[in-house]
């Protein structure tokens, strides 16, 4: 990376400290990054065209011969080395983090950690990746082997620079294939840093790149004949194309997508608890998380709850315990969204627009806010809002609770508050999500249980992380194989 007049010039291709790469092109459409938490430009990144992908595809397409023929054992090494080397870099890679993203440190550690969590379950690939033999006749073994698609690649999203693209370099990179990561250009500068950290920790040449780029550089790489499977987490509209136009090019494809998840409140929930793991989940990250509340459906009696709720809420203080959303654009659709709600009746019991961080002016805040009083078509109540907004339903029984959830045609996660396991159960059985909370607002699975949502959250088999993630970046080989001492016959002969 080179740095111009204080702003860092963000490269179209970028394959690592000593890698070189091409010289910044004048040809190159750039975008000027700023930091969503005082609006300072930091970055100048350079917007991959045709060209620099093709590059890209080239490059890893010969790191993919050598890398893929290495034996799992060894390709899991640098993989051992990177965690102690992002354990070592977790401050740096966090303040990277908050300052293009807007996140708390906090948050941005913890995504780090979260990140590193599958790095350690891919290390573990060679014990758990051994394929299954059984004598199917006398003298006759099939087995199993799993191999790597070759050059593959990862579409992330803005909301978790390093921890969405460490779901699956880690196993990609492990089951043998050469990686072409497209990060958010909204978040550019993080996963350069992963990149040289995996460099370090001795990945070889080209096994890993970075193009930056926006939705041309993802239509070249879904079109490109040397691509051969590529993972997409964002928003819904644009994970249900890629996973079309991917799939068209024969690629094998996962789409992760956007997401409206529902938390329902019974009565007897613990009011404490509920209150504060509501409004966590609500607010955390400034609610641009695929796994925040959205949507609060208070079942019976529900005046004392929501009081308590609204009482957390106003505890947060914005720029401080919650930080910024990632543009002013993205600033001004969330409070358009609030605007709408207040034009169709709702009443705020919090209302977070306007809010400024002093000294920060130029960042792009939004309080947490609780939108109320609502009909269950309006758009606060259907549309993924991405920000710190949950929006209040009340109903008689758990049954028109679990009726609303299902109705969403998302189904990323979806939340119970209750003192009773039986009703927990019910609720996990029938919501319709892949993600199931239990007095847990933000239900991510741990590793090595698997990240993945239904219906319009995801598009493609399987889920993104865990022994799916094995089986999305490789592909399984079936041998049979005879060998007899003598003559003897089988069903083979
Ligand atoms: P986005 O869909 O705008 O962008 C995601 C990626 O796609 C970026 O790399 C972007 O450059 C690229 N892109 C944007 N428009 C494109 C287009 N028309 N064609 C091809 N590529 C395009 O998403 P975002 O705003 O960066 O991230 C927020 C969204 O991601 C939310 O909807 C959130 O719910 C979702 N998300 C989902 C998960 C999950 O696991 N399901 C996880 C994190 C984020």
């Amino acid at each position: 990376m080179a740095q111009t007049q204080s702003l860092l010039r963000v490269p179209a291709l970028y394959g690592g400290p000593s890698s070189g790469g091409p010289p910044p092109s004048s040809a190159l459409r750039t975008l000027t990054k700023c930091s969503p938490l005082d609006g300072e430009p930091i970055a100048e990144v350079e917007l991959a065209g045709p060209a620099e992908v093709a590059a890209a595809v080239e490059a890893s397409a010969r790191a993919a011969v050598s890398w893929g023929r290495t034996p799992v054992k060894e390709r899991v090494q640098p993989l051992f080395r990177f965690k102690q080397l992002a354990e070592a870099a977790i401050d740096e890679l966090s303040a990277s983090i908050s300052r293009e993203n807007g996140k708390t440190h906090g948050e941005a550690r913890a995504e780090v950690e979260k990140g590193i969590e599958v790095v350690e379950f891919a290390c573990s690939l060679p014990q758990i990746g051994a394929g299954r033999l059984l004598e199917v006749s006398s003298g006759v073994d099939c087995f199993t082997r799993r191999y790597p698609h070759g050059v593959v690649a990862g579409i992330t999203p803005f909301n978790f620079p390093a921890m969405v693209p460490l779901w699956m370099i880690p196993i990609a990179l492990a089951c043998g294939n050469a990686f072409i990561l497209k990060p958010s250009e909204q978040v550019p500068l993080t996963p350069l840093r992963l990149l040289d950290l995996f460099r370090e920790a001795g990945l070889p040449e080209n096994v890993l790149q970075v193009v930056n780029g926006d939705r041309s550089a993802v239509e070249t790489l879904l079109d490109h004949p040397g691509v051969a499977a590529a993972a997409f987490v964002g928003s819904t509209p644009v994970a249900r194309e890629v996973h079309r136009r991917g799939t068209l090019a024969g690629k094998t494809v996962l789409a992760l997508g956007g997401a409206k998840n529902h938390l329902v409140v019974v009565p007897d929930a613990d009011p404490e608890i509920t209150a504060r793991n509501v409004i966590a989940s609500a607010t955390g990250c400034a609610g641009q998380r695929c796994m925040a509340a959205s949507v609060l459906i208070l079942v019976g009696e529900a005046e004392p709850i929501l009081e308590r709720i609204v009482e957390e809420g106003r505890r947060i203080e914005t720029g401080k315990s919650m930080g910024a959303i990632i543009s002013a654009a993205a600033r001004d659709r969330i409070v358009g969204y609030i605007t709408q709600a207040e034009k169709e009746g709702a009443r705020l019991p919090l209302d977070g627009r306007g809010v400024t961080v002093p000294g920060r002016e130029g960042g792009s805040y939004v309080g947490p806010t609780i939108i109320d009083g609502l009909a269950p078509d309006a758009a606060c109540v259907k549309d993924e809002i991405f920000g710190p907004v949950l929006t209040v339903l009340r109903v008689k029984t758990l049954a028109e609770a679990l009726a609303i959830e299902n109705a969403s045609p998302f189904g990323n996660a979806a939340s119970i508050y209750t003192t009773s396991g039986a009703t927990a159960r019910a609720f996990a059985d029938r919501a319709s999500a892949g993600m199931i909370g239990v007095n847990i607002g933000v239900p991510v699975p741990r590793e090595p249980f698997s990240f993945g949502g239904w219906n319009a959250s995801r598009f493609g088999h399987g889920d993104i992380t865990g022994e799916d993630g094995i089986h999305f970046w490789s592909k399984q080989k079936k041998i049979t194989q005879k060998w007899t001492a003598g003559a003897a016959s089988n069903w083979m002969s």
